[in-house]
């Protein structure tokens, strides 16, 4: 018989079996009283813009923040300034915050610590417990040895504490050029883990720094600065990707031979992958500079700023976050699913309108010149609150080009010679004539309006087919559209012939731009950033560029996945490989 203590543990235990195994860890931490709140952070290095990949560590970090009534910070680990802007420390901010999280007062650098840093330098230094080595990279590489095999000791190794104190201090200086020394800590070059054999802690390098300018010019390595940065903030959970796994042995050395006001903890997770997407900030930043993509913000970079411009809402990438989960092994994630999550957000609010992308004019033959009369439509038939909006229709509209075939195949249901269609709330029409240039391509459509079905329904119950979008002439207004597809055409972009690199799998029609499509009157008004369903058509957003007189629409997405029926044929499903 359980007790009823017992029981309500095992309902405890069921109800963190349910979480993924980080909250775990912070619950258990919790409830046994290891830590009295949670503090996690959320550290970039401001060297590119924030992709996808970041929003699943930023969902994490402030997610279990939020969750466990803690407090998340937001920590630029700005310790290489030669590759660290502040167009870039800006941008990062502005996406955080665009993605619905807020880091308060809790905004740090760990260019902040700099000082501290040093002064644990030369406690190390003190203790016996690092040394100035003057090895150059290559020697040093030499000497690390492998996995298999031990590394040698540094001859420099064993300098004395007086002497290493005087070399670091001249370091710091500026009296040596770079990459002459450096400052190593002293742990065992026989290590089975190739971190700790004697890793650099220090390096030199005369760079201006976007914070500190000419102050330093030494500057510490990641894993020296990134766990007593956290340390310094009373971090709890130092949530990570899983290649730093074999980085904690030197995480916790640190943390153990230094006066540290605090024990972090550091736990792996494993990072995002995408079909058809590179998440290297480095290959980023070379398809940027290369041109291959218009910037960090072109619509089709799997950046934050490149998917806010292609129409994606935070509250999408937060679902694509919540629901891809938290796991120990790499896999990757089919770019569908994050599609889907995007077209489940924008279907529930995007109000609908019509747009013509690829006109084809009809006129209405026996439908009254001049006459004018408008028709209200719903603005989004999932929502009623949503209300209408007035359409104007008139003798003469344009229809979509493709929807039109002067000789149908089989299993085409749309207009054609003789056949009736739906005008979308509007009347039903039938195709009777049809015009072409000197070159035989069709340029205009006559149909005849059946007057009886005014609003789309016939009084005897008949109904075509197809109902077709359409705008009136006389009442459109032009645009420019961008149709964007996946920047790459390979599931796995990293996957190139030899001699090739990744960029050999480019997708040659990511972007195909559409101008002279006419809108209907009403997306006038659009501002940049606003985003409609065409319908049939897919999800747009009015893209900055907007302005004077000019529109211009990005597509979000298509309404189906016009890949799916590919990924079926290779046997793809969400989740399309696990590698650990
Ligand atoms: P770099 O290769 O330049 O270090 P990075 O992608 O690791 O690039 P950081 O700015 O160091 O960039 O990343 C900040 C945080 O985001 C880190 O904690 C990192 O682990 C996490 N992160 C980066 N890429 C991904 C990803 N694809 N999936 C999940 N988390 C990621
Ligand atoms: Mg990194």
């Amino acid at each position: 018989m359980e007790t009823p203590a017992n029981s309500s543990q095992g309902a405890e235990e069921k109800a963190q079996s349910s979480l993924d195994f980080i909250r775990q860890a912070v619950a258990s931490d919790l409830q046994s009283g290891k830590c009295s709140g949670v503090v996690t952070r959320f550290p970039p290095e401001p060297n590119g813009y924030l992709h996808i990949g970041h929003a699943k560590s930023i969902c994490l970090n402030f997610g279990i923040a939020k969750e466990f009534g803690g407090r998340c910070h937001l920590r630029f680990d700005d310790t290489n300034p030669s590759k660290e802007e502040q167009e870039y420390v800006d941008s990062i901010q502005e996406d955080v915050r665009w993605l619905g999280w807020d880091w308060g007062p809790h905004l740090y650098y760990a260019s902040n610590y700099f000082q501290q840093l040093y002064d644990w330098a030369l406690y190390l230094i003190r203790a016996g417990k690092a040394y100035v080595c003057d090895l150059n990279a290559d020697e040093m590489r030499a000497y690390r040895g492998t996995l298999r095999e031990p590394g040698r000791e540094s001859p420099y190794r064993n300098r004395s504490i007086a002497e290493n104190l005087r070399l670091f201090e001249r370091m710091k200086a500026g009296e040596f050029p770079d990459g002459s020394r450096t400052l190593r800590a002293k742990i065992d070059m026989a290590h089975a883990n190739l971190n700790m054999r004697d890793p650099v802690l220090y390096r030199i390098l005369h760079a201006p720094h976007h914070r500190t300018g000419d102050k330093w010019c030494i500057y510490p390595m990641y894993d020296f600065a990134h766990g007593q940065s956290d340390a310094i903030e009373g971090i709890t959970h130092s949530i990570c990707t899983l290649e730093f796994e074999d980085h904690r042995p030197l995480y916790e050395w640190f943390i153990e031979n230094l006066p540290v006001p605090h024990k972090p903890r550091q736990y792996e997770f494993a990072r995002l992958n995408i079909t058809y997407t590179v998440l290297s900030k480095r290959k980023l930043l070379d398809l940027v500079q290369g041109g291959c993509v218009s910037g960090w913000d072109d619509p089709r970079m799997p950046t934050l700023a490149g998917l806010r411009r292609r129409g994606y809402t935070p509250e999408a990438i937060r679902a694509f976050c919540d629901k891809i989960g938290v796991a120990k092994s790499n896999s990757t994630v089919d770019v569908a699913f994050l599609e889907e999550c995007l077209r489940d957000d924008l279907n529930k609010r995007a109000l609908r309108r019509m747009a013509v992308l690829q006109p084809l004019k009809v006129v209405l033959e026996n439908y009254p010149d001049g006459r004018g009369e408008t028709f209200e439509l719903p603005n989004n038939p999932e929502d009623p609150a949503a209300g209408t909006r007035a359409v104007p229709f008139t003798k003469s509209l344009f229809i979509e080009r493709e929807d039109f075939q002067e000789d149908p195949p089989k299993k085409f249901f749309r207009l054609a010679p003789g056949r009736e269609v739906r005008l979308r709330g509007a009347y039903l029409v039938t195709c009777t004539g049809v015009i072409k240039n000197d070159g035989g391509e069709v340029i205009e459509l006559r149909c005849k309006v059946d007057h009886a079905t005014r609003g789309g329904s016939a009084p005897d119950g008949r109904s075509p087919k197809a109902t077709l979008h359409w705008v009136s002439a006389s009442h459109a207004v032009d645009a420019t559209v961008r149709l964007y597809d996946r920047l790459f055409a390979k599931p796995n972009p990293d996957e190139y012939p030899e001699g090739a690199d990744y960029k050999a799998n480019l997708n040659p029609r990511s972007l195909v731009v559409l101008e002279g499509c006419k809108l209907e009157p009403g997306l006038k008004e659009a501002k940049p950033g606003d985003r409609f369903q065409f319908e049939r058509q897919g999800y747009f957003c009015c893209d900055p560029d907007s302005g004077e007189g000019r529109l211009v629409f990005n597509r979000t997405a298509t309404l189906k996945d016009a890949w799916a029926k590919i990924q079926a044929r290779t046997g793809g499903g969400k989740i399309v490989k696990g590698e650990g």
